[in-house]
């Protein structure tokens, strides 16, 4: 046994392959592994068979097509993101905002999305979560974040689905049943230990943007360090501003819940940006997270910066507009 654990590693080169192989038991894919590995390292699961994405075909691209859509496959890493001139301004600030260098010319796309969540109770080594119990996660049966909970709160870090959901990303996923196309926030469930709605065998294969004329859109997180930190708050936030007037505003939240999530603000659309909407973004970004003692920063903290990451990339957004 190594330090990983015992499993099989299978390098498919067909998308059937790859897709009959994950509908095993104790099947998981790998693509950059900088999220997974260390997982495994610290023996969070345990799992039997790996099946490495990174030689299938049409999944590493970065194309336009002719109506303006951008379709950007699961295996481009965050390196080849930043760099693109087809990729907007809010997802390269995210992509750049991960981890550091080595993390992101090896990280990619489809593996940021689909990374696991994560939790101060967790995230830690066996002999650690051992002398705790373990956890309702993983191989233990009570939360040591919300005593008497039956369920994990564990939380979603990633910085990029939030910047994509405000463009109105779209997933591609291939499965054992064919292909499906679902908007990336249904990619998403508030679930700690189960947070992504892939069934058994699924993959997912790649995120098309629209073309969104008129629209200015940014992400911004707080974090400890300035590098190589996950968001302990993060926003994303897309403007359209028409003739003095909110026309479109889509706001999505990171590091807060057990998945990113789109905060509802539609009642703000047509009014102009000023104290009073502030105000209501502010209610409606405290309505949506739920922020819990997660990890190592406390929650309040994580819950005003939230608040005012929303107000001052809006307020930025509107001023950019005129
Ligand atoms: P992998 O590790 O290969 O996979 C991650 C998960 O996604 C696995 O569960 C895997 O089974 C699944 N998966 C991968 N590809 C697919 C697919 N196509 N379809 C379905 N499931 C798939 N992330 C951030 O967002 N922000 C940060 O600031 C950040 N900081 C980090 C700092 C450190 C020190 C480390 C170790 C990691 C950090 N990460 C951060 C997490 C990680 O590095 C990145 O999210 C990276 O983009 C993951 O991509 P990957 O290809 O390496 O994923
Ligand atoms: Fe474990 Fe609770 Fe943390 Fe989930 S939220 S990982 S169950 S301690």
């Amino acid at each position: 046994m190594n330090l990983l654990g015992d499993f099989n590693l299978l390098r498919p080169t067909s998308l059937d392959e790859a897709v009959k192989a994950l509908s095993g038991e104790g099947a998981q894919p790998i693509a950059g592994g900088t999220d997974l590995l260390p997982n495994l390292r610290r023996g969070l699961s345990k799992p039997k068979l790996l099946v490495d994405l990174s030689a299938l075909d049409h999944c590493s691209d970065i194309v336009a097509l002719p109506d303006g859509t951008v379709r950007i496959g699961a295996l481009v890493t965050l390196e080849a993101l930043v760099d693109s001139p087809l990729i907007p301004e809010a997802v390269k600030q995210a992509a750049l905002g991960v981890a550091g260098p080595t993390h992101r010319a090896q990280g990619t796309l489809g593996g940021n999305l689909c990374q696991d969540t994560r939790c101060v109770f967790y995230n830690q080594s066996d002999w650690w979560r051992e002398g705790n119990g373990f956890c309702l996660k993983y191989q233990g049966d009570k939360c040591h974040v919300v005593a008497k909970s039956d369920r994990c709160y564990a939380t979603y870090h990633g910085d990029i689905a939030p910047a994509l959901m405000v463009l109105e990303a779209r997933a591609e996923i291939v499965g054992p049943e064919g292909s499906r196309r679902i908007l990336l926030a249904e990619l998403f469930r508030e679930k700690g230990d189960d947070h992504l709605t892939l069934s058994p065998g699924e993959i997912l294969l790649a995120i098309s943007l629209p073309a969104m004329k008129g629209w200015n859109a940014a992400y911004e997180k707080a974090r400890v360090r300035e590098a190589i930190e996950f968001p302990l708050a993060g926003v994303a936030v897309a403007l359209k501003r028409e003739k003095g007037r909110i026309a479109g505003l889509r706001v999505a939240i990171t590091g807060a819940n057990s998945a990113p999530l789109m905060v509802p603000v539609d009642e703000l659309v047509g009014q102009e940006w000023g104290d009073a909407v502030a105000e209501t973004l502010g209610k409606q970004v405290r309505k949506t997270a739920n922020v819990l003692k997660s990890t190592i920063t406390g929650a309040k903290y994580r819950r005003r910066m939230l608040l005012a990451l929303a107000r001052k990339l809006a307020s930025q957004l509107w001023i950019k507009a005129a």
